[in-house]
């Protein structure tokens, strides 16, 4: 166990993400078990004794990340969607034949190898859905993340799936201060009836569980919903009760305008994970009006299979560039906007801003450490301009997780990566065949 019951991590920059934006340099961040005791300038913490010194001298000391949309366990098939069309994304399961080939337990594996590949590269926190997901929980229980799990719930096998999420609700609670704990999940408007998202609604209430979904993320989806009599995704979700500020709605990108003004109106949340949305649709959501309108807006980096990396330094970059492109307009989207869109209205977004997100006395100490030195890095003139244009997830050094030092030197504390890489080996032979 990598716990100190106090912990002092000194001589680095801090970035705290607070609201009144404070930088210390040097400062200071001071750990009392899970919890955040401290936060200030070198000089504004006497040492007591006691303390374990974390010397974190030519390290940007921050939050941890916030993905807020993925699907970890599907690290399994990186790559394999390669020069798909939107059409074969959308008639596929996926990744045919390999998924068929898949057996549960590999979904563990899948969830450790994402799990992990996030951890590293400075994620502690991730919103995180598919099904298997008693298995998956069992894989960032053991990772030491943060994680809100949403088993998927469709028309397909209703009641089976039913029971799946409320097992999982009944197993991990929805308590925004258990590390592990649970949303509800419904698949996408085109893959849930009416009567079940009205059913999701309901469920919400009575387990008080956040709702995450993908919404208008294909044109076949728009097409299947003209035939229910609902003009769009978001509309659908309004007129079966979902909107609201406790709905994180993946994808969102074909919305109109009214559409835009009824997801800032509820205080909905958008997940806008754009590397997955240009490899599989093509098109990105209107981000840049969605912000002007007032909508919600966090960062996902969706599944390894159109990503092809699980990496939210890479993920503000192209979220920067692909919305400035798309608005033809280089000044949206600015740096220090991109930056809280993966910390701290992440955290909002998954309910958990009283949790994590910045760094201040009483939150979880989720906490990264980032090495400054990179030539790539050099000279810092300007914080969030090189943390979104410049730095990647190998940057990060260290790793801290409710106050357990996860991470130390780039390397995990606490997994042996080379028995998971040949577990993982093992799964890849099994699944391609006589490709392998
Ligand atoms: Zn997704």
């Amino acid at each position: 166990m990598e716990r100190s019951a106090r912990q002092v991590l000194a001589g680095g920059v801090v970035l705290t993400m607070n609201a009144r934006g404070d930088v210390f340099s040097p400062g200071v961040v001071v750990v009392d078990g899970a919890r955040i005791l401290h936060v200030g300038g070198e000089g504004s913490w006497l040492p007591h004794g006691g303390e374990t010194v974390v010397d974190c001298r030519g390290c940007l000391i921050m939050p941890g990340l916030v993905n807020a949309h993925t699907h970890a366990c599907m690290a399994l098939f990186r790559g394999l969607g390669e020069g798909w069309s939107r059409h074969r994304w959308s008639a596929s399961a996926y990744a045919p034949p390999y998924m068929d080939r898949a057996v549960p337990a590999d979904y563990y594996w899948g969830a450790m190898l994402g799990g992990l590949e996030m951890l590293t590269s400075g994620i502690t926190c991730t919103a995180d859905r598919f099904s298997h997901m008693s298995l998956i929980a069992e894989a960032f229980d053991r990772l030491g993340m943060r994680a809100v799990l949403c088993h998927t719930l469709r028309d397909v096998g209703r009641a089976p799936e039913w029971e799946g999420a409320l097992s999982l609700i009944r197993r991990w609670g929805t308590s925004a201060r258990s590390r592990i704990h649970c949303g509800i999940g419904p698949h996408a408007p085109d893959t849930c009836s009416d009567d079940l998202l009205r059913e999701v609604r309901r469920v919400a209430g009575e387990t008080g569980a956040r709702i995450f979904i993908h919404c208008a993320q294909s044109e076949a989806e728009l097409d299947a919903l003209r035939g229910r009599g609902h003009a769009g995704g978001v509309r659908c979700l309004a007129a079966t009760g979902l909107l609201g500020p406790d709905l994180v709605a993946a994808h969102c990108i074909y919305v109109d305008e009214e559409e835009l003004r009824l997801l800032a109106d509820s205080g909905s949340w958008v997940a806008h994970c754009p590397v997955s949305n240009a490899r599989i649709e093509g098109r990105l959501p209107p981000v840049a009006e969605m912000l002007r309108r007032g909508v919600r807006v966090a960062l996902g980096t969706d599944w390894a299979v159109s990503n092809n990396t699980m990496d939210l330094f890479d993920e503000m970059k192209c979220a920067g560039l692909l919305n400035k492109v798309a608005a033809g307009d280089a000044a949206v989207l600015p740096s220090a906007a991109l930056l809280r869109m993966a910390t701290v209205d992440a955290a909002r977004a998954l309910g958990l801003d009283a949790q994590i997100g910045s760094l201040e006395p009483g939150k979880a100490a989720d906490v990264i450490a980032l090495a400054m030195d990179g030539l790539h890095l050099e000279p810092w003139h300007d914080i969030p301009a090189t943390l979104v244009y410049s730095a990647k997830g190998r940057d990060v050094r260290h790793v801290w997780v409710d106050g357990r030092q996860l991470v130390r030197d780039r390397r995990p504390t606490h997994i042996d990566v080379g028995a998971l890489l040949e577990e993982i080996g093992r799964i890849r032979r099994r699944i391609r065949g006589a490709e392998a």
